[in-house]
């Protein structure tokens, strides 16, 4: 077994957990939570240690559903993690959200995407075509301003792809049980503007 004892950063995760140990179960319904979860929202949204969900939203542990990955991009997992969400959990809501500064959509931006590993170059192809269509509608935009765009756009687009490729996320968004919406948060402001 590895040997933690001299390791700082592992030190400081045992350290932040005794701490927030102490006062667990005052702001939380713990012994709620082995019975089960009722978040309100299922978010898709980027992995960037910046972005925290519940945070941004004032939201208490338990209230929200998070599905984070870089770029927030569609796969068929995170698209069984939403219906579980939704069929499962009863979700009222799905929200798609992208954030400034986003480096997966830069990266897809950048072009050049042979320079990274196998698996990069599959997560930035789910960015690609949403870039192509982006620079196609905007062909004498600045590139600060393209950035922004294309991280707007790519929410957009993950949040279409989770309608079009699920039967059950269809449904929910046909009859209006559940909303579907895209979001960005901009890291400069804490804002979350609803697209
Ligand atoms: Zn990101």
């Amino acid at each position: 077994m590895a040997n933690f004892s001299q390791d700082k950063v592992v030190q400081s995760l045992i350290t932040g957990n005794k701490t927030f140990k102490t006062s667990y179960g005052e702001g939380t319904k713990s012994q709620d939570f082995l019975k089960g979860q009722s978040p309100a929202v299922a978010l898709v949204t980027c992995s960037d240690a910046r972005v925290v969900p519940e945070a941004i939203f004032n939201l208490k542990i338990g209230e929200i559903f998070c599905i984070e990955i870089a770029g927030n991009v569609f796969s068929t997992e995170v698209c069984a993690s939403v219906e579980y969400a939704v069929a499962s959990l009863g979700v009222s809501h799905v929200v798609v959200m992208g954030h400034q500064c986003c480096g997966a959509v830069g990266a897809a931006l950048e072009g050049n995407i042979d320079k990274h590993s196998s698996s990069i170059q599959t997560l930035l192809k789910r960015i690609q075509p949403t870039i192509a269509k982006v620079k196609l509608e905007n062909k004498n935009m600045h590139s600060h301003d393209l950035v922004e765009v294309s991280i707007k756009e790519n929410a957009k687009t993950t949040l279409s792809l989770l309608k079009e490729n699920s039967p059950i996320l269809k449904q929910s968004h046909a009859n209006g049980s559940c909303a579907f919406l895209a979001a960005y948060y901009s890291l400069e402001t804490g804002e979350v503007e609803f697209l």
